[in-house]
């Protein structure tokens, strides 16, 4: 039987035909899948299993037949046996493939719903059901409803999962029904292009980032500069395009008189000209509202879907190391304290008795980024208020050691308009960067992480943790570097 169009390529097709093509005709062109994504695609797939909760006693099609006509086939045969709770139905019209997550009987008629693991509804979530809604009533089925189950994000978990309380589910089905004919329209289009001989000709455009990274940017990117005008800090993506497509792609080539910010013309500048801008007295005046001691912090978190611990929420962020680098004077030899949790239960309580008692002596509390670290800080404060008070404490003795750069204090061309550590590292300490280490990136090390509470193999546990720390201990040093450069500049 086979099938021309799916769910998923549909998508793609809308976002850009020549992304369907490629996806269609050489998939093999496709950009690596990075473990961030990896780490996405998985959390889809397990939200969706343990969607099927909500609707118990269902027969789930995927398990038996690999093949996607066999799917549709035995779909046909569940209906017609008359079960009442199907997951991963599978339908085909002219050549159309849906998949449904779930379908439920209720009467005569069967309700659709399509689990997302997201907070909220988007308008690819609406599409992607329209295209199902098109294909099932195409099929012949009678639909009474079909809606959308994502994520709670009010939900807080106490005691076992409450699965009726994480998800919320919602109908779309007017806003399905109302793009009907745009779906008929599209597909009929889209068949077109893949019954091409030639990759269609559409050149890179604002359609490769939106809804979603295109995966085959590695493949129609290829010609752009490695740092480009798409590289210019806080610039609109359509600003971009328009200066690529009046021919201006590297930053030399933007005229003088282009309308740019005064840090995007800093940066342009710095970059033709290779120059660097130090303004000392801002940068005194900022050194003089940090007082020794000094602490460096820096914290790693993880988020899941589905709330792992009593007292929290989907996604939210909970801290599981910690590294604090420790100068008492200008003087002083630096000292190292470090917390790695144990991935059983919920690290926060430990984590946050051992910050407490490290940081005790007094002094300030440099982090790179404020926010982060306070926000995380203010939630365990809410979260266990037995340790609010001295939390609070801490919180008031917080600096952050971005401010220089955000504000552009100090900036050289190498940073490439980002205030990152990531890149004023290098810039300031071009000796010291992350390349001989295993964890780069605090994505990389949630994920590593949150793979230790399943983890058996004592020697893989072992690597991970000395990963992670190895990781973590990194960032604040490279903070003190910074630092030390800082108070170099203005002496
Ligand atoms: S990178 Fe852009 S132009 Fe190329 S296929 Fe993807 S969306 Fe289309």
């Amino acid at each position: 039987m086979g099938h021309l169009l799916s769910k998923s390529s549909f998508i793609k097709g809308v976002q850009c035909e020549k992304q369907l093509f490629l996806y269609k005709y050489h998939y093999d062109w496709m950009d690596q899948i990075s473990e961030s994504q990896q780490a996405v695609f998985n959390r889809g797939t397990d939200v969706g299993i343990l969607a099927q909760k909500l609707f118990p006693g269902g027969t789930a099609v995927a398990d038996v037949p690999k093949r996607s006509d066999e799917a549709v086939v035995k779909t046909k045969e569940l209906i017609k046996s008359g079960r009442k709770v199907i997951y991963e139905a599978a339908f085909l019209y002219e050549g159309i493939l849906v998949i449904s997550d779930i379908i439920v009987k209720v009467g005569n008629e069967w309700q659709i719903y399509e689990v997302k693991s997201s907070t909220s509804i988007s308008e690819t979530y609406v599409l992607d059901a329209a295209i199902q809604y098109y294909v099932v009533v195409n099929s012949g089925i009678r639909v009474k409803d079909i809606s959308i189950i994502y994520i709670n994000n009010k939900y807080i978990r106490t005691g076992d999962l409450n699965i009726n309380s994480l998800f919320n589910i919602e109908s779309v089905k007017a806003l399905v029904e109302d793009k009907q004919s745009f779906i008929q329209k599209e597909t009929g289009r889209l068949k077109k292009i893949l019954a091409q001989n030639e990759i269609p000709n559409i050149s890179i455009g604002v359609q490769c980032s939106d809804p979603y990274q295109c995966s085959f940017k590695g493949y129609c990117w290829k010609n752009i500069p490695e740092y480009s005008v798409f590289d210019i800090a806080n610039l609109k993506i359509e600003k971009k395009f328009e200066l690529y497509n009046k021919g201006y792609v590297r930053l030399e080539d933007i005229p003088e008189d282009w309308q740019l910010s005064d840090s995007q013309r800093l940066q342009v500048n710095c970059h033709i000209n290779g120059t660097t801008k130090i303004n000392k007295e801002s940068i005194l005046t900022f050194l003089e509202t940090i007082n020794y001691p000094i602490y460096f912090m820096d914290f790693e978190t993880f988020m899941t879907a589905v709330p792992m611990f009593d007292n929290s929420r989907p996604y939210q962020q909970i801290p599981f190391q910690y590294s604090l680098h420790y100068l008492k004077s200008k003087v002083s030899e630096l000292e190292h304290y470090e917390f790695l949790a144990e991935a059983i239960g919920d690290p926060r309580k430990a984590f946050i008795s051992r910050l407490l008692h490290d940081t005790e002596r007094g002094g300030t509390i440099l982090v790179y980024n404020k926010s982060f670290e306070v926000s995380r800080l203010n939630e365990i404060a809410r979260d266990f208020p037995e340790f609010s008070e001295a939390i609070i404490e801490r919180i008031s003795r917080v600096a952050d050691l971005m401010l220089p750069f955000q504000k552009k204090y100090f900036y050289t061309p190498e940073m490439r308009g980002s205030y990152s550590i990531k890149y004023v590292l290098p810039a300031l300490v071009p000796k010291m960067n992350y390349d001989e280490l295993k964890i780069k990136e605090g994505g990389t090390a949630s994920i590593a992480f949150e793979s230790l509470y399943y983890e058996t193999d004592f020697f893989k546990i072992k690597e991970i943790r000395e990963n992670l720390t190895a990781y973590c201990k990194m960032d604040t040093l490279a903070m003190t570097e910074v630092f030390k450069k800082l108070e170099e500049k203005v002496k």
